[in-house]
Order: C-alpha cells, then structure tokens, then sequence
C-alpha cells in the first residue's frame, strides 16, 4: 500500500492528522518514509556542504579550536546528527588532519553519528570509514565526558505543528491534514488550549512550533548537567524574530511541490525560529551564543582566505570554486537566511566566530 492510502486510511479511522505526525510519518516512516527509503540529499535538494568543502573544512576547524578552548581533552566525543551524505565530517575531519594539532585531535576523538535513516547510514558509515563512527539512536545514548556536536539542516526537518488564529471568533485552530474525496486536503481544528504562550501572539495571523527544539535543548542541557564540558553548533535557516507564520514546503527533484502531493517521495522542510529555539536553550539552562548569520560567520572562520587558497590550487576550476563559496556567504543568497546558534555548557567562554 502506497504511503498516502495509508495515510487516508489512518486519517479516516483517527480523525485529521496534525502537520508533526504528517510530517513524521513522511519524512521517518521505516516502510516508506522519505529519508527511510529514498533520501534525495544533493538530489531534491541541497546543502552547504554539498554546494562547497569550504564549509565542512571550516566547521572542522572550529571543532578543534573549540576541543583546545576545553583544554585538549582525551578522549571527547565529536558528533554530528543528521549528517546525511557524510559530506561536511568529511571534510572537517580531512581540515582537521591537515593542521597542527590535528593528530591529538583526530586519536582523542569518538566519532558519533546520529541518524534517522537506514539508507543514509550505509553511506556515513563507508565514508567515514577510517574514523570508526559509532551510530547512536539518540543524542542522549552519548557517554558522559566532553561533547562537541554539530548538526547542519536538521532542526528544519523536526516536526512542526502550525496554529492559526481564527480572527472572527479571537480563537486558535490547528492545522490539521484531513481527507476529502479520497484525497489529502488541509483542514483545522478548534484548540483548547495552545501549548505555549508569548505575550506577542494576539497580534500574529498564525505561528509554527516544533516541539522538537525544546527536546533538543533539554537533551543538550541535560548532557550539559553531567558536569562535562560541551558545544553544540545548529546550522539553518529561518527568521531571528517573529516566529515563522506557514513555511511548511515539499522538494521534489529541486522543484517546490504541494506538501500533500506526493508524501514520502518528497523532502519535506520548515523555517527554525531561532528566537524559540535561543528562549528554550535559556530555558533549559545553557548557555546560549547567536544566532548569529552564517555569512558573517563563515567569514570569519576565514571563508576567503580558504576559497582564494583553493581558486588558486586549482586555477581551472576556480570560477565555481569561488561561486560556491559565495553562496554560502552572499546575504542574497545562503549568507542571511542561515543562521548559526551555539549551546554551551557554562564554565566555558564564547565560542569563536559569535559576534
Ligand atoms: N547535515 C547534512 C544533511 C541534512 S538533511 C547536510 O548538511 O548535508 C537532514 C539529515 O537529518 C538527514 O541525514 C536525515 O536523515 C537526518 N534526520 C532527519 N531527522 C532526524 C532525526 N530526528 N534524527 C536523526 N537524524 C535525522
């Protein structure tokens, strides 16, 4: 059974179906789940470490510098969750092998990898291969000691809930996936109660939650707690201000498609509220730094002198070098609309690249 009659047919037997499960089952379903059985990663579509090894290699240089702000520590655990082709622990690790202090870093380091997808850790596993990774079910199985953690593009990915405020009636529904006609439609139901409250909300149309960030927040503190020096560095994208109202999109081979189209053939991605996810690290007691753009960020990681070094080893290729480079950090392009937060685990300073 295809995964939308199966939808239809829960949706029929247990009512409309809020966005978090829909996108749940579509995105995690183990039968037919998007990331499950086709994860189209640099196919629907594509990420910073795809688009250019400047960005891996720069995160891998920050993750040494931040393991020698925590005193060299050994051993530490480096993990990355949601890596998806491997692509950026690629190149950090190969950034990292390249320089002073690399080598302590590379023999102190255990590798864990946490991922939703059978097929994606297949391919993690064979390309990294020589580091050993370990594969974890959840954040929350690491050992306890010192913790760098970096995830790019996967709180986008975590379940979203959506709320619309129904101005005639000063009341908040829930948007909800239902069936008409045999066919998924979008729908609402009324709410009680919301699950959360800001002062600010009266005047919005509508907002997102994913429930999912204050999750990641309580895991991190939660490490944080063990007494154990920690970072956690979340790359995406989404607004630093008012939360985001309907950003739920469907990619299918590049294109943007109706969410309910086709569901487990299709990524499907929501904006992060950055300023929801820095009030839940605060929450739950970490300390928080940004976010702050990728493109400023990248920067000063030092993204150019990396990408003229690179233009200049490979001068006949060196123009797509230098356009891939530029639109990690173009604030017209992936430069703003990325933001970068770091947790913390209190004893330490800030992080570098957080102005
Ligand atoms: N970080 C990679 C891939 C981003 S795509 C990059 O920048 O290219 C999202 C990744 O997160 C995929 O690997 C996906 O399978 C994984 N993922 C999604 N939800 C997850 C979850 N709840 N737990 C662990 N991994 C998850």
């Amino acid at each position: 059974m295809r995964l939308k009659d199966r939808l239809i047919r829960m949706i029929e037997t247990d009512g409309p179906m809020p966005v978090s499960l829909y996108m749940q089952t579509c995105l995690h379903d183990l039968q037919h789940g998007y990331y499950a059985t086709r994860p189209g990663v640099g196919e629907d579509f594509t990420t910073a470490p795809e688009i250019s090894q400047i960005f891996g290699e720069l995160l891998g240089l920050w993750a040494l510098h931040e393991w020698q702000v925590m005193g060299m520590p050994s051993p530490f655990t480096l993990m990355e969750v949601g890596p998806g082709r491997a692509t950026l622990m690629r190149d950090a690790l190969r950034a990292i092998s390249g320089v002073k202090a690399g080598d302590e870093f590379l023999k102190a380091m255990q590798l864990k990898l946490v991922e939703a997808s059978p097929a994606l850790r297949k391919v993690q596993a064979d390309t990294l291969s020589e580091f050993e990774p370990d594969f974890l079910t959840q954040i929350d199985d690491v050992e306890d000691g010192p913790l760098i953690l970096i995830a790019n593009e996967l709180l986008d990915c975590l379940p979203v809930r959506q709320f619309i405020r129904d101005a005639e009636k000063n009341s908040w529904v829930e948007r909800k996936v239902g069936v008409a006609g045999g066919e998924l439609i979008w729908g609402a139901e009324p709410l009680d109660d919301l699950p959360f409250f800001t002062p600010d909300l009266n005047r919005l149309k509508g907002f997102e939650l994913q429930p999912g960030l204050e999750t990641m927040a309580l895991t991190l503190a939660g490490i944080a707690e063990r007494g154990h020096a920690m970072r956690a560095l979340l790359i995406d994208y989404g607004p630093n201000h008012l939360p985001p109202e309907d950003t739920l999109r469907a990619f299918y081979k590049g294109e943007q498609i109706d969410p309910l189209a086709m569901p487990g053939e299709c990524d499907l991605t929501v904006d992060v509220d950055f300023a929801q996810l820095r009030h839940q690290g605060e929450k739950a007691g970490l300390t928080v730094h940004g976010a702050v753009h990728q493109g400023p960020f990248l920067l000063s990681l030092g993204a150019e002198a990396r990408m003229q070094q690179l233009t200049q080893a490979n001068p006949e290729t060196a123009q797509s070098i230098f356009e891939a480079a530029a639109r990690l950090v173009d604030p017209k392009d992936m430069g703003d609309r990325f933001k970068v937060i770091c947790f913390s685990s209190g004893e330490l300073p800030a992080p570098v690249a957080f102005f």
